[in-house]
């Protein structure tokens, strides 16, 4: 790590406020489904956007938690803002904070991909052998990683900035249904996206690198309604919705091209009532991932070709592809080369990567705005029990993203 760098220096001031607010925002559980409870982590995340001088905008919401728009920097400007982007919903029920608590523990990597590679990225290491036989200090809690990090390192980031006297308009959006597909805050997000020189995704890192591509995502079903009879008495004239779907199924499998970054997954299904009778009605959930934008319109084609081949039974199908891809096109590159060259200025590596999973990142990038991803915490075990964030990342991570909004 640089030491003399200033921005470093300035968010190093800082890293007890860090850890101190992220406790207080994993410590509100906010799981997506629970209005109130999110509603209380945006108030957290307003006052304290407040204490730095950010402006609050409340989008009002009835079945999820309100949408925070805050904006940093001049009002007035000749600059579009830069749009940072996160979520303050999680995956956890309330009262997982009693098996999964906030603690501060030394684990190794669970993962291979998580491991450094030896003499590189390593910031303010231990020594060799404590991290061999320890492994790295983590903050374990739910949504610590997704994303509540994110969030922090933003406001840290930001306060750190204006610490330095560097001002220059920002606006952060974080919503609260961003784990059920983003369905209220999507058009506010792509709405403010058109008007941002660039967004930047406080999703968590993806090992150490950030993300330059994403996948697109797909959720279709399967329902079959069969004609249903009793198996022993009248057999002949029943027709199995069960028996249909697990043949439209061995079709739909086909629709998987992995050459074309095409994966589909039939991950729920259900139907019938009981064995002795001919079952009449059968479904599957089904999700998609697509690497390119083109690939939407061809698979929603194979879906809609697909016929029952049992005359009795009827097919009907629902869904569609809910996020494009983010594709990794001529900005988004541009943005990776910059964050690259500044995270070597402050003694870290950054590499980049793609991954399956969508965030609110492919909305906006699917528009043509260019979009950076994965400049959250460094850690391990999103929507698992072992979710945890690398202590030693977050401050040279946090850096690194002030150092890009003064930057770009
Ligand atoms: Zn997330």
């Amino acid at each position: 790590m640089n030491d003399r760098n200033p921005l470093l220096a300035a968010v190093n001031s800082q890293s007890a406020w860090l850890t101190t607010t992220l406790r207080d925002l994993v410590l509100i559980e906010s799981p997506s489904d629970n209005k109130p409870a999110v509603d209380e982590a945006v108030r957290l995340v307003a006052s304290l956007a407040q204490s730095i001088g950010g402006r609050v905008k409340l989008h009002r919401q009835k079945h999820f938690g309100d949408v925070l728009e805050l904006r940093f920097g001049p009002a007035r400007s000749s600059r579009k803002p830069i749009l940072l982007l996160g979520h303050l919903d999680t995956v956890w029920p309330l009262g997982t904070l009693r098996t999964m608590p906030w603690r501060k523990a030394f684990a190794r990597p669970f993962t291979a991909s998580h491991r450094p590679p030896a003499g590189r990225h390593r910031v303010m290491p231990a020594t060799m052998e404590d991290t061999e036989a320890r492994g790295e200090l983590r903050i374990y809690g739910p949504g610590v990683l997704d994303m509540k990090s994110g969030v922090v390192m933003a406001l840290a980031a930001i306060r750190a900035l204006a610490q330095l006297g560097i001002s220059r308009p920002i606006t952060l959006l974080l919503n609260s249904d961003e784990e059920v597909g983003s369905p209220v805050s999507r058009p506010i997000t792509e709405r403010l996206a058109l008007t941002s020189q660039c967004v930047l995704v406080l999703e968590a890192a993806q090992g150490l690198a950030c993300k330059t591509a994403r996948k697109g995502v797909g959720d279709y079903r399967l329902h079959v309604t069969g004609v249903a009879s009793h198996s022993g008495v009248d057999f002949t004239s029943g027709h199995s919705a069960i028996l249909e779907l697990a043949r439209l199924l061995q079709t739909v499998a086909g629709f998987t091209d992995l050459k074309l970054g095409r994966t589909v997954n039939p991950g729920v299904i259900s139907g019938g009532t009981r064995s002795n009778v001919v079952a009449e009605h059968a479904f599957a959930d089904i999700d998609v991932r697509i690497a390119r934008a083109s690939d939407a319109a061809r698979v929603d084609r194979l879906f809609r070709s697909l016929r029952c081949s049992d005359p009795g039974c009827k097919l009907e199908i629902t869904g569609g592809i809910n996020r494009p891809p983010m594709e990794r096109k001529p900005g988004t590159v541009a943005l990776y080369k910059q964050a690259r060259r500044l995270a070597a200025e402050l003694g870290i590596q950054l590499d980049e990567a793609s991954t399956g999973g969508g965030s609110d990142g492919n909305f906006t990038a699917a528009l043509g705005v260019p979009t950076l991803d994965g400049l959250g915490a460094v850690g391990e075990g999103a929507h698992a029990a072992h979710e945890s964030i690398l202590i030693d990342h977050i401050v040279p991570r946090t850096a690194l993203l002030a150092a890009l909004l003064a930057s770009l």
